[in-house]
């Protein structure tokens, strides 16, 4: 595919305004102002709208394909909740709107939603509180550790320098945490996959300062000794910080709060509404039980008989992002949530997991499940099997490309060998989830029969298997 630069044409222009009849004032010093213009492709309009269609189209997405990447979780997202997203009214706001008192009264719609979202998202996970900020899920978790952190400082227990991640933790976790000061203990899972009780109750001295857990874990199990493991912990005064990453998997049956969790994260972007795709941009707030309310990032929203007005926690750890994070992003999951209301999230979780379990029973012959529980939102699949034909987990992700499917996500958690971790969500429907089923089984078929073919593809796409360490190194496109 040409370069965008290459088919520059010296002069070709869009349609563009007049020049300005008034004098243009920048308020920049002229010393700051470009005397030439800079060495930007020229280009009609159409060349610039079909060269970029063009390129969106050699790309795999959500709105495209079913997308079935376990722990990011590309699900649908509501077109209604852009509508939302895009209101003159949100969109249009400046930041700066809530940095004095005297402008609040312009933007108390604004407030008025993050206050509202902060009380829904409390509610739903069972926590006395919640805060926007964060603007990704690893944000959310480093916010956790810093309000763990000044919990135990109030307390005069500086001694307590430790956090217990269990080894099937997202690599987020060890890292906030890290990141937050604390050392990082790793505790193993069992051949269940679940956490082992054992060495959890070894590693836990009156150093821990937390644990950090997933619930449902990434092996897509609920840690059914969840709560022995808040009793332990808070037994020497250890807080219980959940990875609400994978909360589809059980909103509006359970709550966070009440299975004895203290701190915890949401991602925004994954669960309500917003796809999480390279990396951003996201909300990850984090929810609190009542003990860390008061050290909550500041400013926060609260409501007096006048409206909504801002005030800064007395303990507050300070803010952890610029005005109120993403907050469009804020704008898109109030509408999901009120679009859905109490019965409709209760459908999500019952539907997330009915669907993965419909794979899980469609795929268990072929493929060799990571564990002999049940699953939950996700369901994991070893393809050690197939991997001594010499189809690893790689050459399937790229063979369903061939079928039209994008992959699962595949070699996390590194607990599970040639792991390949298949999350179809709530949204799809019987008919996608058959077909793909019906890719994955022809899969494992030729797997047994025509492996060299499996090791070669994909062969239907745009662009063929690539050197994926040297495209993301070397960011050039003719080498496509
Ligand atoms: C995605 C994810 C995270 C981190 O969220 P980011 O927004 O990518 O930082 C943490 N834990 C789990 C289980 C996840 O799936």
């Amino acid at each position: 595919m040409q370069l965008i630069f290459d088919k520059s044409r010296p002069g070709r222009r869009a349609i563009t305004w007049d020049n300005l009849d008034v004098t243009e004032k920048t308020g920049l010093p002229a010393e700051c102002l470009r005397m030439v213009p800079p060495a930007l492709p020229e280009l009609g309009e159409l060349d610039v709208v079909r060269h970029f269609t063009r390129l969106s189209q050699r790309n795999v997405g959500i709105d495209d394909t079913f997308y079935p990447l376990g722990s990011c979780t590309m699900k649908y997202n509501p077109k209604i909740a852009e509508v939302a997203a895009a209101q003159p009214g949100f969109a249009g706001l400046h930041p700066h709107l809530s940095s004095s008192e005297s402008y609040w009264e312009t933007c108390q719609g604004a407030l008025e939603l993050v206050y509202e979202l902060e009380r829904l998202l409390a509610e739903i996970a069972g926590m006395e509180a919640s805060s926007l900020q964060p603007i990704a899920g690893a944000h959310g978790e480093l916010t956790g550790a810093l309000l763990m952190a000044a919990y135990h400082r109030d307390r005069g227990h500086a001694h307590k320098d430790t956090i217990i991640v269990p080894d099937s933790a997202h690599g987020t976790n060890p890292a906030s945490a890290v990141v937050a000061g604390f050392k990082v203990v790793e505790v193993p899972s069992d051949a269940n996959g679940q956490i082992n009780l054992d060495k959890f109750r070894a590693a836990m001295t009156d150093n821990v300062a937390g644990i950090m857990l997933t619930c449902p874990n990434t092996h897509g199990l609920f840690e059914e000794q969840v709560q022995e493991i808040a009793k332990a912990a808070h037994a020497v005064d250890a807080l219980l910080y959940y990875d609400g990453a994978n909360l589809n998997a059980i909103i509006g049956q359970c709550r966070p709060g009440d299975l004895g969790f203290d701190v915890m994260h949401y991602n925004l972007h994954k669960t309500f509404a917003t796809p999480h795709g390279m990396g951003g941009p996201g909300c990850g707030p984090v929810g609190v039980a009542k003990r860390l309310v008061p050290y909550l990032p500041g400013p926060r929203v609260v409501k007096r008989d006048a409206g909504f007005a801002l005030v800064i926690p007395e303990k507050s750890i300070g803010r952890v992002a610029a005005f109120f994070g993403n907050f469009l992003i804020a704008v898109r999951a109030y509408a999901y949530l009120r679009y859905y209301g109490d019965e409709g999230l209760k459908d999500i979780s019952r539907v997330a997991v009915l669907n993965a379990n419909y794979i899980h029973a469609r795929l268990k012959e072929a493929f060799k499940p990571a564990f002999d529980g049940r699953f939950m939102h996700e369901c994991l699949f070893s393809a050690v099997p197939q991997a001594e034909h010499g189809v690893h987990a790689m050459d399937i992700a790229k063979a369903l490309l061939d079928y039209g499917f994008h992959a699962p996500t595949v070699y996390f958690p590194l607990t599970v060998k040639e792991c390949l971790m298949i999350e179809p969500t709530e949204t799809e429907s019987k008919e996608t989830l058959d077909q793909f089923c019906d890719a994955m089984l022809d899969i494992a078929e030729r797997a047994i029969h025509d492996p060299e073919a499996l090791q070669t593809a994909p062969t239907s796409t745009p662009v063929g298997r690539l050197d994926e360490v040297r495209a993301a190194r070397e960011l050039n496109c003719a080498c496509l």
